[in-house]
């Protein structure tokens, strides 16, 4: 398997603080992988500096084989990212916002097919700040994918959506990656990680305590004796919710 990105050592020190306490991970090519962790563990840090957006103080990172230090412009050409602010020009429609990234990359883009990609085709005229939470995401999902990137990089996507919104964008990040394109995703919902991806790393404070997939992790934790509080249930709170109120969006 192919390691699309390889950190190595990373550190990442803002003035006397050190947010990346030296950490090192691998990301095979064609893999979701989730980076997990509390508020303030470091994983927007550690994300940015791949992204090339922010400054590391140490260590090393290969993106497809290139060297951050040496080649970040041929970086940015194969990544999409998703900003976390999406500050998109509030005057301008979704059509026009696509004209302009596919400018900015210099690409060709069929905006039609483009929006029916992430379901938004009948939302072509209207302006970003019109959408519904869920729509702003695929939306922002659809971005980072103008320049047909090898990787994708996504930071809290589902954060705030209701279940229906949720589980739409779980179909939308499987899709992407079924084409091939690697994912970086950060969640805080463990049962999305659970879901989505083949491996996580669990990041606190600076630091990589666990890495692997999520039943090898599971299975560690039930191996050392560990039982749950409560009986578990073959459904849960979440599963009445969706089959209380269906599986459509709700955003219209
Ligand atoms: P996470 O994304 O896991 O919540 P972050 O990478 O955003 O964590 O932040 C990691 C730590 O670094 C936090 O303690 C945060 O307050 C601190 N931090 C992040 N950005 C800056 C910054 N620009 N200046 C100073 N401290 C920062
Ligand atoms: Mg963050």
């Amino acid at each position: 398997m192919k390691k699309i990105i390889e950190v190595q050592n990373l550190v990442k020190k803002y003035g006397d603080f050190t947010a990346v306490k030296g950490i090192s991970f691998s990301v095979n090519e064609g893999e979701i992988f989730g980076l997990l962790g509390p508020n303030g563990a470091g994983k927007s840090t550690t994300l940015e500096i791949i992204e090339t957006l922010r400054e590391k103080t140490d260590g090393k990172v290969f993106v497809d084989g290139m060297d951050l230090d040496l080649e970040p412009n041929e970086i940015k050409k194969i990544i999409g990212v998703q900003l976390q602010t999406s500050g998109y020009y509030p005057g301008l429609n979704l059509t026009e916002l696509i004209k302009l990234f596919s400018g900015l990359y210099n690409q060709k883009v069929d905006v039609t097919e483009f929006l029916n990609l992430v379901n938004l085709k009948d939302k072509a005229k209207a302006k970003y700040k019109e959408l519904s939470g869920g729509q702003k995401q695929r939306f922002s999902i659809a971005t980072t994918l103008i320049n047909q990137p090898k990787i994708i990089f996504l930071d809290e996507p589902t954060t705030g959506l209701d279940p229906q919104a949720r589980r739409n964008l779980w179909d939308l990040i499987t899709d992407i990656r079924k084409k091939g394109t690697t994912v970086i995703i950060t969640t805080h919902y463990m049962d999305e990680a659970e879901v989505l991806c083949d491996r996580v790393a669990v990041i606190d404070s600076g630091k990589i305590i666990a890495i692997d997939n999520p039943d090898k992790l599971i299975d560690d934790l039930v191996s050392t004796g560990f039982e749950r509080k409560k009986e578990v249930k073959a459904a849960t709170l979440e599963d009445v919710f969706i089959h209380l109120t269906g599986k459509s969006l709700r955003e219209e």
